[in-house]
């Protein structure tokens, strides 16, 4: 495990002032390009919660990569987080601030079991507005939040408070 922090390290690039001034983005861009540290990332971000999930949450865009793999890795499938406007079927949706003006994510309303329970994947974890919101997704549709696993967490922006009472695992933390 130690191992693949490692290597993870070095591979996620560090791009000041993105998407605006002030923001230090974490790429994951180049992990994705290497299958095998691709693998051993999703691998271990899915290993704590083994046997209490069947599907896991893919927010869009990045979240699509990590929930894809993740399904090809074990025999849960894709429960698909999409940006507003996308989803063709009933949907239900959830708004949530940004720091400049508002998001909103929505998914089908009919696309899992009742009581499926929902690992929810996403490359960075900052203020955690995107993970919380999807959670009251995933709860407001009838199935439960098995957790939510980061690669990335930013521990100065407070995202493990906005999800209380959750399970949160980081690969790892900044
Ligand atoms: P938040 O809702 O504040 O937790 O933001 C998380 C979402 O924004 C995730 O989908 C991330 O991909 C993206 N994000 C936020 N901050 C960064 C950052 N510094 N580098 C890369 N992605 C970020």
């Amino acid at each position: 495990m130690d191992d693949i922090r490692a290597e993870l390290e070095s591979h996620i690039a560090l791009v000041p002032d993105f998407p605006e001034p002030g923001i230090l983005f974490r790429d994951l861009t180049p992990v994705f390009t290497r299958a095998e540290l691709f693998r051993g990332m999703v691998d271990a971000m899915v290993e704590p919660f083994a046997g209490r999930y069947d599907a896991f949450a893919g927010i869009e865009a990045r979240g699509f990569l990590l929930a894809g793999a993740a399904s090809m890795r074990t025999d849960a499938g894709v429960l698909a987080v999409r940006k507003a406007g996308k989803l063709p079927r009933a949907t239900l949706a959830e708004s949530y601030a940004l720091e400049y003006g508002v998001a909103r994510l929505e998914v089908h309303a009919d696309e899992l079991d009742p009581g499926a329970r929902v690992l929810v994947l996403d490359d960075v974890l900052a203020t955690g507005g995107t993970a919380a919101a999807t959670c009251s997704l995933v709860e407001r549709a009838g199935w439960e939040v098995a957790g939510v696993a980061v690669v990335l967490e930013l521990e100065a922006l407070g995202g493990r408070s906005a999800l209380k009472g959750r399970e949160v695992f980081s690969l790892l933390q900044a």
